[in-house]
């Protein structure tokens, strides 16, 4: 998060030029993990990579379909941050040619690095990791689905092929393709790609990395995803649920212990399931502020119609080896990690990360035993069952997520006095629009009954 020197500033433009690259998108998520870019010409970038490229803070009050909340704590003059490039994140964008597109630090208008900066504060909870004597190695699972346009216009899903079947993979060979060497051109590592079980649903795999350069390799494969499907004539979506039948669309976070250095394994040890005491407190903390979590990781009202119970999604606080029923997922290998499983493409991965590790640190400090691992799929169990083990449910709806989030002390505490409130801001603006909306569903079931 160091200044950008005039020795960054040369190798910054030395790759434009290697890569003949003469236009810069300079980017930042905001809280809904919307891509938000200024766009920079040959002519001004040296200028424009030093100062940072300047947006609203009052961009940060807007709900993902452009809604400025009613009570904006970042109005029309509530001034400006500073999007400051870090050259590490540097690439190409292979399917604009000429383009290339940076990460950034978001800071004030004074440069000093800003709370309300979601990599700002994953940086701060890595910090504390490291306090610990520790560091983690983050993987994501995202899964979206394809749709093109039917004769009247609706979408409807790009193909009807049976689960992991080669015919979906197979069809969509070229898109696929281009897709995998834009991202690998971007510098994401693609592990694998599959057809999942969904109509249309495909998930790709990228490899473990630090937790920041996995959030930034996310965000880097939504943005392709969707616009070398635009280019291709479909709309690629990483929406939950996008119909009541249809396979959810989840973001599985995977997530290692390692030394400071990364060389060590922390995670597995002689402990029960093969987890080290460190892993075993994470774990324990990650159960005990899960409905916090589950909000940051799944912040919107179509993410409780994906959490129901026995849909291969968690709908409860549970973990178990290899068990995708539960909320937290030990895979089965001789090296352990944590898979966590309730979140969502709705959400900003950074704050997602942010409050995860923010949870783990609460179990490390406070040593939080997991409890029991739960060896059968919950989503079956009676609520006597549930009872009689102790086991809770995840929220049930976004309303309960959320005000879980503004509960939470630890969670509150890691994702800082700007992110966390301001996600609340806008995430509760959209719930309260959602709320007033008078479905289909109702009109089929009511207008003519009632
Ligand atoms: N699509 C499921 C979800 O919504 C997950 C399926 C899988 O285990 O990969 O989380
Ligand atoms: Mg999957």
């Amino acid at each position: 998060m160091s200044p950008i020197s005039d020795a960054d500033l040369d190798r910054f433009e030395g790759h434009l030029e290697s890569w003949d690259c003469s236009n810069l998108w300079i980017i930042f998520h905001d809280y809904s993990a919307r891509s938000c870019a200024k766009w920079i010409p040959q002519s001004t970038i040296r200028n424009a990579v030093r100062r940072g490229g300047i947006f609203a803070r009052a961009n940060l009050n807007f709900t993902i379909d452009d809604n400025q909340v009613p009570d904006p704590r970042f109005g029309a003059d509530s001034g400006d941050f500073f999007a400051i490039p870090d050259p590490d994140t540097l690439v190409p964008v292979p399917y604009r040619p000429g383009l290339a597109r940076v990460h950034s630090w978001m800071r004030t208008e004074s440069g000093e690095p800003w709370e309300g900066c979601p990599r700002t504060q994953l940086a701060a909870q890595l910090d504390r990791l490291a306090e610990h004597g520790l560091s983690a190695r983050v993987a994501f699972e995202p899964e979206f689905s394809l749709y093109h346009a039917g004769p009247d216009g609706s979408l409807i899903p790009a193909d009807q092929h049976a689960m992991y079947s080669v015919d979906r993979v197979s069809d969509d060979f070229d898109l696929l393709a281009r897709i995998e060497q834009a991202l690998v051109a971007q510098n994401v590592e693609v592990i694998q790609i599959g057809s999942e079980y969904g109509k249309g649903q495909v998930e790709i795999n990228i490899d473990h990395s630090t937790p920041i350069k996995a959030a930034d390799d996310l965000l880097i494969m939504r943005d392709t995803v969707r616009a070398i499907a635009r280019d291709a004539g479909l709309v690629a979506t990483f929406m939950p649920k996008v119909d009541a039948a249809a396979a959810g669309n989840g973001l599985h976070v995977h997530l290692s212990l390692w030394d400071a250095d990364g060389e060590e394994d922390r995670s597995t040890g002689d402990g029960p399931l093969g987890l080290s005491a460190e892993m075993s407190h994470f774990i324990g903390g990650v159960l005990a502020h899960a409905p916090a979590i589950c909000g940051v990781a799944a912040p919107t009202v179509n993410s409780y119609k994906r959490l129901q119970p026995a849909s291969w999604a968690p709908a409860h606080i549970s973990y178990g080896e290899g068990n995708r029923s539960a909320l937290v997922r030990i895979p089965g290998s001789s090296r352990r990690r944590l898979e966590f499983r309730s979140g969502d493409n709705t959400s900003n991965p950074y704050l997602l990360l942010t409050a995860l590790i923010g949870a783990g640190l609460d179990g490390l400090d406070n040593q939080l035993d997991p409890g029991q691992p739960a060896g059968e799929d919950l989503g079956h169990a009676s609520q006597q069952e549930l009872d009689a083990e102790g086991i809770r449910f995840l929220p049930r709806s976004a309303g309960e997520a959320l005000d879980a989030i503004e509960h939470d002390e630890t969670v509150m505490a890691a994702l800082g006095p700007v992110c966390g409130p301001e996600l609340l801001r806008v995430k509760r603006y959209e719930l309260a629009r959602y709320e007033v909306e008078v479905t289909d569903w109702e009109r089929n079931v009511y207008m003519e009954r009632v």
